[in-house]
């Protein structure tokens, strides 16, 4: 069976994710999901915790193991059914998927310019010079030239968080997948966070992003998918789902948070 499906304007989508189902032990967490992502699109999913959001990220790189269901990646298959792509493969197609969790997952004993070289230099095989010159042009983006040779653990939390968005775009990926990125941040260093994703997507980078800001949802996603259950409940324009949504699930949760 061939891996790639095209959408509607001819084009493979990014993520391509059918019939998705994950448990953990009788725990049912994901529950038939379908859904896709186009190049360029900025897709941020909500839901109540425990929804399932970040297993739903988590499959999309190959993090988790699914029991059923696809998920395609540029096109290739990364699971199917349960069965993964073997290491060698699965590391490959990774390449393509940047991820930034919401705890950073610094390299403490690497300074910045350290965290934003590694990747390059041992997966894929630039030189010590190459990846310098990557990192610096990276660090300037989130605005953090200055702290090259820092530790991370001389940054604040914001910073952290900049550090590990530059460190994902290193490895050039094709799509950058965010879990909760701000929710460990003191409220004053959201926005620092948050003007580098915008600045992402503005470039037109592909992202998927679970985050409680709904600012940020409202200016930036193209596709606002709410979760609940293991289940997408809605997902649609997020002027409709915010300001219309269609289920009794989508207005209890939005007014939780709201
Ligand atoms: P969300 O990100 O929406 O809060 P999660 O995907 O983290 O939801 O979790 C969904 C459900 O799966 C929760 O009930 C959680 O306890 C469970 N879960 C998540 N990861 C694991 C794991 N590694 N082992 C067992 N249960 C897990
Ligand atoms: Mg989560």
């Amino acid at each position: 069976m061939s891996s790639t499906a095209m959408n509607a304007t001819g084009k493979t989508p990014l993520i391509d994710i059918r019939g998705l189902a994950k448990s953990f032990g009788a725990n049912k967490v994901l529950n038939g999901i379908d859904f896709h992502v186009d190049a360029s699109q900025v897709v941020v999913v909500i839901g109540p915790s425990g929804s399932g959001k970040s297993t739903f990220l988590r499959c999309c790189n190959g993090l988790e193991v699914p029991e059923a269901g696809s998920v395609d990646i540029c096109g290739k298959r990364l699971v199917d059914n349960g069965k993964m792509l073997p290491e060698s493969e699965l590391n490959e197609l990774r390449k393509h998927v940047g991820m930034v969790f919401q705890g950073f997952n610094l390299f403490p004993h690497l300074s910045v310019l350290g965290n934003v070289t590694v990747g390059p230099r041992k997966l894929l095989g630039l030189s010590r010079a190459d990846a310098e010159k990557r990192a610096r042009v990276l660090l300037e983006k989130v605005g953090l030239s200055h702290k090259a040779d820092a530790m991370p653990g001389s940054l604040s939390g914001g910073q952290k968080q900049r550090v590990a968005i530059a460190r994902a775009l290193a490895m050039e990926p094709r799509v950058m997948l965010f879990d909760e990125p701000t929710s460990a941040l003191d409220p004053e260093l959201v926005g620092e966070v948050l003007q580098v994703m915008k600045l992402l997507a503005k470039e037109g980078m592909t992202m998927m992003v679970v985050t409680h800001e709904m600012g940020f949802a409202r200016e930036v996603a193209d596709v606002v998918v709410v979760m609940d259950g293991g289940v997408i409940v809605e997902a649609g324009d997020p002027a409709v789902v915010f300001t219309n949504p269609r289920e009794a699930r989508t207005r209890s949760f939005l007014q939780a948070v709201l």
